[in-house]
C-alpha cells in the first residue's frame, strides 16, 4: 500500500459488530467477561481499547514499523521511552531540541539518575565524543525546532547499531508523510500527535512506534503500569485527522516554499531558515531523507530585537500568535519567549535562536492571503 492509501485504510476495518465504516468511539472503561478471564481480548481500557488499538495499528503502518503505542501527550510518550532506561544510563540528545523535551530530560529524569548530553548533531563526531559506556539512547530531532537544521538520520542509526545504542527520532516536525526514520535504521520513532497527525489543533496526544517486539512489550507494560493513555474520543480525532495527513502536509509544504521565497526577498528580513533552500547547510540530506521540506519556516529580522519581533507578532491577522504547530491554520510564534523560554539566553544564542527569531507553522489556507498578511505585519 502507498502512503495515501495507508492513511485511510491501514489497520482500519469496518466495525465487526455493526459494520460502521468509521472506527467507533468505544467510550467504555471495562468489558463484559463470559466467565473469569474469558473475554474478547479487552478487559479494561487502560490496558486496551478498540479505538486506540486501531489508531496504534494505523500509526505503525504509516511509519513502516510493527507496533504503535499511544500516550496522553508527546511528552508522556517520551517519558515512557526514558523509563526503558535505568539509573546511571546516559542519553545523547540534540542541543537544538524541543524545549519541553530538554526540560523533561534535565528537570525530571536527571533527578532519577539518567544523564543527558546535548550536542550539535550536524556532525557525527560530536555524538561520538559524548558517547561513553553508559550511553543507551541517542535522541534525534529533525528538522530541529525552531532552527530547522537537518540531521542525517541514517548516519546516526548506522553508528548506533554498531555501538549497540538505541536511536529514537522525534518525527513530529516532518510527520510520517515526509520522513520515515524506521526505514533509515531508527529503533523508535516518537510523535507529538498533537501536531500534524491530529492536524486540527483540537487534541493533545503522543505516540511511539517500534519494530522490535521485545521493546514494544516493555513499552506496553509501561503504558499500562504508568497509565498515561489517551481517551477513545481523542484517538478518534487523531484517526480522523490522519485521513487527510498527506493532503494537508503537502499543501503546507507548497505554501511554506512560497512564503520562504517571499521572506528571503524582504528587505527587513535578515535570514530565513528553511531546508528547501539550496544554500541551507543540509539541503542535500533533507532532499535525500524527506519527501518535501515541511511546513515550518523560521526567520529573523535585520533589527534583531524582541521589540521588532513583537511588532510583527502582534500585527498579523491570519497568522495566529500561539504555541504549537501542524494544524490547518497558520500560526506565528516567538521561540525566545514562548516555546524555548526554558533555555537560557546564552544557550539559545549559540544555536542562532536570537531575540527577533520568528517561527511560522504554515497552514493550508490560500497562500496569497498568508503572504499579504506577512507583508502588512513586517511593514
Ligand atoms: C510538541 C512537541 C513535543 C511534545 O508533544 P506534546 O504533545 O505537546 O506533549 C515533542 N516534540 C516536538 C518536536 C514537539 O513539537
Amino acid at each position: 500500500m502507498k502512503f495515501g492509501t495507508k492513511v485511510i485504510h491501514a489497520g482500519i476495518y469496518p466495525d465487526k459488530a455493526t459494520g460502521a465504516v468509521m472506527t467507533p468511539i468505544y467510550q467504555t472503561s471495562t468489558y463484559a467477561q463470559e466467565s473469569p478471564g474469558k473475554h474478547k481480548g479487552y478487559e479494561y481500557s487502560r490496558t486496551q481499547n478498540p479505538t486506540r488499538a486501531v489508531l496504534e495499528a494505523n500509526l505503525a503502518a504509516l511509519e513502516n514499523a510493527e507496533y504503535g503505542l499511544c500516550f496522553a501527550s508527546g511528552l508522556a510518550a517520551m517519558d515512557a521511552i526514558f523509563r526503558l532506561l535505568n539509573p546511571g544510563d546516559e542519553i545523547v540528545a540534540s542541543n537544538d531540541l524541543y524545549g519541553g523535551s530538554y526540560r523533561q530530560i534535565t528537570k525530571v529524569h536527571e533527578r532519577y539518575g539518567l544523564k543527558g548530553h546535548f550536542v550539535p548533531m550536524n556532525d557525527l563526531s560530536n555524538i561520538k565524543e559524548a558517547v561513553n559506556e553508559n550511553t543507551r539512547l541517542i535522541w534525534v530531532e529533525t528538522p530541529t525546532n525552531p532552527m530547522l537544521n537537518i540531521v542525517d538520520i541514517k548516519e546516526i542509526c548506522d553508528f548506533g547499531r554498531e555501538a549497540g545504542i538505541w536511536v529514537c527520532v522525534d518525527n513530529t516536525f516532518a510527520s510520517p508523510y515526509l520522513q520515515n526514520p524506521i526505514d533509515l535504521g531508527a529503533d523508535m520513532v516518537l510523535h507529538s500527535a498533537t501536531k500534524y497527525l491530529g492536524g486540527h489543533s483540537d487534541v493533545v496526544m503522543g505516540a511511539v512506534v517500534v519494530k522490535d517486539g521485545a521493546v514494544a512489550e516493555q513499552l506496553a507494560f509501561i503504558q499500562n503500569s504508568v497509565g498515561a493513555i489517551p481517551g477513545p474520543q481523542d484517538c478518534f480525532l487523531v484517526l480522523r485527522g490522519i485521513k487527510t495527513l498527506h493532503l494537508r502536509v503537502q499543501r503546507a509544504c507548497d505554501n511554506a516554499a512560497m512564503i520562504a521565497a517571499f521572506l528571503a526577498d524582504h528587505p527587513k528580513v535578515k535570514h530565513v531558515y528553511w531546508p528547501g533552500f539550496k544554500d541551507h547547510p543540509n539541503h542535500e540530506i533533507a532532499k535525500s531523507q524527506m519527501r518535501d521540506f515541511g511546513g515550518m519556516v523560521s526567520f529573523n529580522l535585520i533589527e534583531d530585537s524582541t521589540e521588532a519581533a513583537n511588532r510583527v507578532l502582534s500585527n498579523t491577522a491570519i497568522f495566529t500568535l500561539a504555541e504549537s504547530l501542524g494544524g490547518v491554520e497558520s500560526l506565528i510564534g516567538h521561540p525566545a519567549s514562548m516555546t524555548h523560554a526554558a533555555i537560557p539566553r546564552e544557550e539559545r544564542m549559540k544555536v542562532g535562536l536570537t531575540d527577533s527569531l520568528i517561527r511560522l507553522s504554515v497552514g493550508v489556507e490560500d497562500v496569497d492571503d498568508l503572504i499579504q498578511d506577512l507583508k502588512k505585519a513586517i511593514g
